[in-house]
């Protein structure tokens, strides 16, 4: 048995007593148990385990209390006679007990209060503004808000800190005058360590001034803008935060034979934001990935019956299997072995007993770029919307579901009006901001369930599933007069741009093919009737 009486005399800071003492204990006893393990021992083990990780929490030892959960995570199946006790078990228990021994050294972190939710996306997302010149305030509050954002507006850091508290939720950002933070960075540095670090601030600062963005970065700024500031960067910078706080966590599918290792590596990736399917028979790997699209298969390399080699090859015959990353999991330390698994299409190889941070990592990073890749191949590179093909396809697939559910489904055809001559007066850049703003007017306009597409040039179409002939045009139309408020910036000037658009729906189109036809002869009545604004198809108009 452990002693939990024995007294904190390792030195340590008062904050807990007895914690570092008693995960040492702990280390000590696994190390005895281990060697002749019986199931009543161990049951005992898991128990004290447990008592020691809620007090751990409960002292402020974040991660030491995480680190226990998952030593009490990893017991559960052999107690359960899921599993055996094995020798590698064994050793990775004891891995995570020594990591504890070093974190319990360490000074315990701050309790941390778990702060509000991150913004729903069904709620829009406010900015804090803070800008000592009100007049300046209410301007770029007004120009912001045009992007479907809620800022609410401060004078003074308290007016901010009360805003903030009214709130009741986390901002998507705070953005601050550049003058204020210089005048009292002092104060913007008490705002950073009162904020919840996922909320990022943003400065408004001079420009190509070297000395002000030190001090900025020094308080705590996590994005500096140079003025005279481009409105359309802010907002690329509050759309950006956004999407990352938005993204889809990373699904990865664990093939591996052995329950507890399973439930291990599960437990760490799900701590870490993921989502996991435990694939415990290889044979049923085939049909976890055609019920759920996976971001990463992590694979164990010795399995009854079949091997990790085997199965990725399986898996790669199967074309739209054949991009997802496979990083295998093994014991094995022979390098032929290893790269005989990366020659069959392995991505990488990690060798257990792993470290959970290290796996995380490895995992997260090959995630993110298939997808990135997947995204690639899908979308237009100027504006992040659907290309021309996917677009057209989805609105077959769409139409198809429309039929099954009797639902209606409008086609909308945009195309932006005297584009060529914001070209010529005002060059090609402005041009591709003018339609970056378009496509971003739309992505926060429409619902998720909607489709947009950059059709080509200065053209986009969209795919508003369940919604009439009459709801599209008013959709749309909506979407034309914030548009037209826009204020579009060029170096010589603030101007404003319009579209115009026309609208088909089915079932009175009666298919894809003719949606886009009957979309595209509605977008040409509403130039010829003088452009800026949106017409129905109607079969009058021939
Ligand atoms: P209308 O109101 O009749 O639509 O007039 P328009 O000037 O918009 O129509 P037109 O089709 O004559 O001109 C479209 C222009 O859009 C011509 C082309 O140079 C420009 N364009 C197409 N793609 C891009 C792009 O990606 N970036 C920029 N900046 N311009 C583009
Ligand atoms: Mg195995
Ligand atoms: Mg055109
Ligand atoms: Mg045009």
């Amino acid at each position: 048995m452990v002693d939990w009486t024995s007294k904190n005399n390792d030195g340590s800071h008062g904050h807990a007593p007895g914690i570092p003492a008693r995960v040492t204990a702990v280390e000590a006893s696994w190390r005895s148990l281990s060697r002749q393990p019986q199931i009543d021992a161990l049951a005992t083990f898991q128990r004290e385990i447990r008592d020691l990780g809620s007090a751990a929490q409960q002292a402020g030892y974040v991660q030491l209390a995480e680190l226990l959960g998952m030593v009490d995570l990893m017991l559960a199946p052999v107690l359960a006679e899921e599993d055996a006790f094995t020798a590698e078990l064994s050793e990775i228990i004891q891995d995570y007990l020594a990591a504890a021994c070093r974190l319990a050294r360490e000074q315990p972190a701050q309790a941390v209060v778990p702060g509000p939710a991150l913004p729903d996306e069904r709620d829009v997302p406010v900015v804090l503004l803070l800008e000592p010149d009100w007049r300046l305030g209410q301007n770029l509050q007004r120009q912001i808000a045009h992007f479907s954002y809620d800022v609410r507006l401060a004078a003074d850091f308290s007016g901010l800190l009360k805003a903030l508290e009214q709130l009741g939720r986390l901002p998507l950002a705070i953005v601050i005058s550049g003058d204020l933070a210089m005048q009292a960075p002092n104060q913007v540095a008490h705002l950073r360590q009162r904020l919840d670090a996922r909320v990022p601030l943003i400065c408004l600062g001079a420009p190509g001034d070297v000395e002000s963005r030190l001090v900025a970065a020094r308080a705590g700024v996590d994005i500096y803008l140079a003025r005279p500031f481009d409105l359309h960067e802010l907002i690329d910078q509050l759309d950006r935060i956004g999407i990352d706080n938005k993204q889809e966590p990373f699904h990865i599918v664990v093939v591996e034979d052995s329950p507890t290792q399973a439930a291990y590596y599960s437990a760490i990736l799900e701590k870490a934001g993921m989502l996991t399917t435990v694939v415990s028979h290889p044979h049923r790997v085939l049909d976890v990935l055609d019920e759920n699209a996976a971001d990463l298969i992590l694979m164990d390399m010795y399995m009854p019956g079949c091997n990790g080699m085997e199965l990725a090859k399986v898996i790669r015959q199967v074309p739209r299997h054949a991009s997802i990353p496979i990083v295998y999991l093994s014991a094995v330390t022979e390098v032929s072995r290893q790269l005989d698994a990366l020659s069959l299409g392995a991505d990488d190889f990690l060798t257990k007993p792993i470290d959970p941070m290290h796996l995380i990592r490895s995992v997260s990073i090959r995630a993110e770029r298939a997808r990135s890749l997947r995204t690639l191949m899908l979308t237009d590179n100027l504006t992040g919307l659907l290309n021309h093909s996917r677009i057209k396809e989805l609105l077959q697939t769409e139409v198809a579901r429309a039929l099954r559910s009797g639902m209606p489904l409008a086609f909308a055809m945009l195309d932006i009006d005297h584009f060529k001559s914001v070209n010529d007066t005002h060059g090609h850049h402005v041009g591709d901001r003018v339609i970056k703003t378009l496509a971003r007017v739309l992505q926060q306009r429409l619902r998720q369930t909607d489709y947009i597409g950059r059709y080509g040039g200065e053209e986009f179409a969209v795919i508003l599933p369940d919604a009439s002939l009459e709801a599209g045009v008013r959709i749309l139309d909506e979407i034309r007069q914030t548009f037209y408020k826009v204020h579009q910036l060029a170096p010589t000037g603030v101007f404003n741009v319009s579209f115009s658009a026309g609208v088909a729906a089915f079932p009175m189109s009666g298919d894809a093919t003719q949606l886009a036809l009957d979309a595209d002869k509605a977008l040409y009545a509403a130039k010829r009737q003088g452009r800026n604004c949106v017409v129905a198809y109607s079969p009058s108009l021939g």
